[in-house]
C-alpha cells in the first residue's frame, strides 16, 4: 500500500493515478477545458474537473455540488464565479472520492458552508486506503471537511430552489447522496451513476455492486421522465439511460455472481466475458471490461472469504 503525504498526493492524481482513473477515461482527456452548460434559469452544470458540478445561482451566492479535482480547485472557483457575480456560498459533496472534494480546502477556507453524510466527513478525516487502486488518500485539511452532516437526508432553500439531498444506502461508496433541485427537477446523481461507462465502484469504503443496482432502483423512482438527470461522470441523462444502466449492471452482476459461486477462479471469470453483450456501450472508457470484471471479482470474493 502506497503512503502518501498530502503535498504528494498532487503529484499521485498526476501520475500513477492517471494510468487508472484519468488516462484511460475519455472525459479526463478534456480536463484542462472546463466547460459550462445551462440546466435551466438558475442551474448549470460544470464538467471537466473530474466529477460532474452543479451550480446554483442565488442573491446572496452559488450553492455547488461537489467540488472537482485537486489540480482543478482554482480553475473551479473561478470557472463557478464566472457564472454570476457573487461568492461561492454552500458546497454540498456526493461523497469523499478526491475527484468530487478537490476544493474543499480553498473553499472551505474562504468561508463555504459545507454538508455531507455524517460518513463522508468521517472519511474525509483521516487517511483512506483504496485496495483495487493500491492507493492511500491524505485526510483532508479541517477546513476542507463538512461542517453540517447528515445520517439520512435533509432540505433547503436557496435561490428560490428547494434542494433536497438524500442518502442512499452503500453502493459507490458508504457515504453516497444525491441531491435534487426539486423545482427545475434536476438531479446530481453522483458516481452511483457512470453514464456511458462500467463505474468505479469502492469496495475499500464499503462499495458492492449489488449496492449500486438497489440505489439504480432507488433513483429510477425518485425521478420522472422530465428530470435532467446529472451523472458523477459522463453526459447529462435521462431516466430511460438511467434504466439501460441500471440493466446493464444488474446483468452484468448475476452473470459474475453465478462465476464466482461455482468457483471459477479470476482468469477464468475474465475470460468467460461475463460483460461481452454490454461492452461496446460500456466498455471504452474508464475501466476496461477485463478491469471491471476484476474489481467486482475481488469484491465479491473478498465479501465471501470475510
Ligand atoms: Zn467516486
Amino acid at each position: 500500500m502506497l503512503e502518501i503525504s498530502r503535498r504528494e498526493l498532487f503529484g499521485i492524481v498526476s501520475s500513477l493515478a492517471p494510468a487508472f482513473w484519468l488516462t484511460r477515461s475519455g472525459y479526463a482527456q478534456a480536463q484542462p477545458a472546463l466547460q459550462l452548460q445551462p440546466l435551466g434559469d438558475k442551474l448549470t452544470l460544470l464538467s471537466g474537473a473530474g466529477g460532474n458540478i452543479a451550480i446554483l445561482q442565488g442573491a446572496d451566492g452559488l450553492l455547488l455540488v461537489d467540488s472537482g479535482l485537486p489540480q482543478t480547485a482554482e480553475a473551479v472557483d473561478n470557472k463557478a464565479r464566472s457564472v454570476a457575480p457573487v461568492p461561492i456560498a454552500t458546497l454540498i459533496n456526493t461523497h469523499f472520492h478526491f475527484d468530487h472534494i478537490g476544493a474543499n480546502e480553498r473553499l472551505g477556507r474562504a468561508g463555504v458552508r459545507i454538508i455531507a453524510h455524517d460518513n463522508v466527513l468521517k472519511r474525509l478525516s483521516t487517511p483512506q486506503k483504496n485496495a483495487f487502486m493500491n492507493m492511500e488518500a491524505p485526510a483532508l485539511a479541517p477546513e476542507g471537511r463538512p461542517k453540517t452532516t447528515f445520517s439520512d437526508k435533509g432540505q433547503l432553500t436557496h435561490g428560490g430552489e428547494k434542494i433536497a439531498y438524500k442518502y442512499l444506502p452503500p453502493a459507490h461508496t458508504d457515504g453516497d447522496t444525491t441531491v435534487h433541485f426539486t423545482n427545475a427537477n434536476v438531479y446530481h446523481a453522483g458516481d452511483l451513476f457512470f453514464n456511458g461507462f462500467y463505474p468505479f465502484i469502492d469496495y475499500s469504503a464499503g462499495g458492492n455492486i449489488e449496492g449500486m443496482v438497489a440505489d439504480a432502483d432507488r433513483m429510477i423512482e425518485a425521478v420522472d421522465r422530465k428530470t435532467k438527470i446529472i451523472p458523477g461522470h459522463g453526459p447529462m441523462a435521462t431516466l430511460d439511460e438511467l434504466r439501460v444502466y441500471r440493466d446493464m449492471l444488474a446483468d452484468v452482476n448475476e452473470k459474475v455472481s453465478k462465476l464466482v459461486r461455482i468457483g471459477k477462479t479470476l482468469e477464468e471469470t475474465q475470460a468467460a466475458e461475463p460483460t461481452k453483450a454490454h461492452d461496446d456501450t460500456w466498455g471504452k472508457g474508464f475501466l476496461k471490461p477485463a478491469d471491471f470484471v476484476r474489481m467486482l471479482y475481488a469484491g465479491k470474493t473478498a465479501a465471501k472469504a470475510a
